[in-house]
């Protein structure tokens, strides 16, 4: 049976135009949903890849073992064509096995610790006392994105504690503010929110960004909404160049000699170990002293008792190696073969890569989960699909969007020069999810309008699910901005947060217990519904116009340039 919501008129100036609105099969619809909620395997493929996989550290063994399971397990669902796909270089692959950080002056106790990832181990256990010697004071002190303070203060610092570190544990970031929690540390989007987020931001007046972008803001809000509207590829520049600056902290701690850094966070509210990396993955980049990221409360005992005159000394241990200097990145790439649109593509995807100190699990099995399942949902229904559907399930999203940018950059065009590939023109859409465990409540349409009213239409089915809303805002921070750079329909979903900020994105207990499995059920469906209509529909996805390449960037400041 076929849904027809009807036709739409406007008359504006006395031109009609005619929206005819989007076909939805509800007799597939229904099928996708009996077998996303009565024959579900989305929590075995999270068991799998957080349990038994996890964590999955870009181009890491670990990552690599979950890439050729993933592989298996599609084959196994009878998606002959899944495959690896390599995309060069990536670096030094890192993992780590045991950390065990000991305070033992002025009392004996133990502190929770993880490592931060490509930085090295120790051989053996080390004992030293710890030096107070932050880069900043306080630890959301506005200058450290605007890059020319960051080298000034890199500077400075390397002036103020030349001679001063060696053989020393030095506690590298001010001490963490508490403030008692004042929102609930687990939401779902209120019908007032999602209100909210379909009024369209204000149109900016003034020139957002410069280019090379030099200094973004602190504050979250100011952050997101500049993250919005600036290009990708100047976002991915500035990334980089803030890396290079870190570089040269990294060469002054190894000129001095320093026993270890140790560190701490400001997400969440205590308790948890949110932890990255310190230093880069890069063969070319130097290899930074052992870093480790302290428990909040932890870490602040430290700096009180230092800034109390109280020697403190710690015996501290890190297993941690890099199995291999110039790792391969890898993608996994599966396909439902089309008929009578074989080359046109619809694609979906999520980053199987995650961070190393939890498991991985809402960032992002939880995702990748849910399109392994949306695959198994067509397959397993054995529908004619036109198009062809593709799945794809990024390495090192965490490290830059490598995976999917490489993918984008083999198959697609170079976002920088907008030179395009022949698969460009047969490219329908892409749809990425990597927002944690929550339901989907909706996508957001990058700024999109003609793809607007076919997601409002595909929606109604599953209304009844929560799923309703249109969010006319630019995502960012994921795979689906590689796609959207060189002007391809590309959109994230939008998912409830549950406990994904303030608890589990990025920290040690990213564990399969933050997973809520009926909200994976109802993403599944969602998705697979999606896939499959925009496989079916008459034309490609809607594009926008296409970006134009980018002009030359600006010359850096002298204090900037390598
Ligand atoms: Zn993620």
């Amino acid at each position: 049976m076929r849904l027809f919501t009807g036709f739409i008129l406007f008359s504006v100036l006395g031109i009609t135009t005619v929206c005819s609105a989007e076909e939805v099969d509800l007799s597939v619809v229904s099928r996708i949903k009996d077998q996303a909620f009565n024959h579900s395997q989305v929590m075995d493929y999270v068991h799998y890849l957080a349990d038994e996989n996890g964590p999955r550290l870009a181009a890491s063994p670990s990552y690599q073992r979950a890439a050729q399971w993933a592989v298996e397990a599609l084959r196994k669902d009878g998606i002959e064509s899944a495959r690896l796909e390599e995309f060069g270089d990536f670096g030094r692959s890192w993992s780590w096995s045991g950390i065990s950080v000991q305070m033992i002056e002025p009392q004996v106790t133990s502190l929770n610790a993880v490592p931060l990832a490509w930085s090295p181990g120790t051989e053996g256990t080390v004992t030293a006392p710890v030096v107070y010697a932050p880069l900043w004071e306080d630890p959301k002190d506005p200058a450290q994105s605007n890059l020319v303070l960051l080298a000034e203060r890199i500077e400075a610092y390397k002036k103020q504690y030349a001679g001063k570190l060696g053989g020393k544990i030095v506690l590298l970031t001010g001490k963490r503010p508490f403030e008692l929690p004042s929102k609930p540390e687990t939401q779902r989007w209120s019908e007032d929110d999602l209100v909210e987020m379909m009024s369209a931001r204000d149109p900016q007046t003034t020139d957002l960004y410069e280019w090379p972008l030099l200094k973004m803001p602190v504050d979250t809000e100011e952050r997101w909404k500049l993250y919005e509207v600036i290009p990708y590829e100047i976002q991915n520049d500035y990334s980089e160049r803030e890396e290079k600056l870190v570089n040269r902290l990294i060469e002054f701690l190894n000129k001095e000699q320093v026993a270890a850094v140790m560190m701490t966070n400001t997400e969440g509210n205590g308790g948890v170990i949110f932890a990255t990396s310190f230093g880069s993955y890069l063969a070319s980049a130097p290899i930074p002293p052992t870093a480790v990221q302290l428990m909040p409360e932890h870490y602040n005992r430290l700096v009180r008792l230092i800034q109390h005159e109280v020697p403190v000394s710690l015996r501290f241990n890190v297993d941690a190696t890099f199995p291999d200097l110039n790792a391969q990145g890898m993608n996994v790439i599966a396909d439902l073969p089309g008929t009578s649109k074989r080359r046109e593509v619809v694609m979906m995807g999520a980053h199987l890569d995650s961070w190393h100190s939890g498991t991985g699990a809402t960032d992002n099995a939880a995702g990748v989960a849910v399109v392994m399942e949306a695959m198994r949902i067509l397959k397993a229904l054995d529908l004619k699909l036109d198009r062809t559907v593709r799945l794809g399930l990024w390495d090192g999203e965490e490290a830059g969007h490598l995976g999917s940018r490489a993918y984008v950059k083999e198959h697609l065009g170079n976002p920088r020069s907008m030179e395009l590939k022949p698969e460009h023109e047969t490219f329908s859409v892409y749809l990425n999810i990597d927002t944690g465990s929550g339901r989907t409540r909706g996508v957001l349409t990058q700024g999109n309008d003609m793809a607007k009213p076919i997601f409002l239409d595909l929606m109604q089915p599953f209304e009844e699910h929560g799923i309703s809303v249109a969010v006319p805002r630019n995502d960012w921070g994921t795979d689906h901005q590689a796609f959207d750079a060189v002007g391809l329909p590309s959109f994230d979903l939008l998912q409830d947060q549950l406990d994904y900020w303030s608890h589990t994105h990025h920290s040690n207990i990213d564990t399969v217990d933050h997973i809520v499995p009926q909200d994976l059920m109802v993403s599944a469906a969602f998705m697979a519904s999606l896939v499959y209509h925009a496989a079916m529909r008459d034309e490609l996805m809607p594009r926008e116009p296409l970006p134009q390449p980018l002009p030359a960037p600006q010359a850096l400041p002298e204090i900037l340039q390598d």
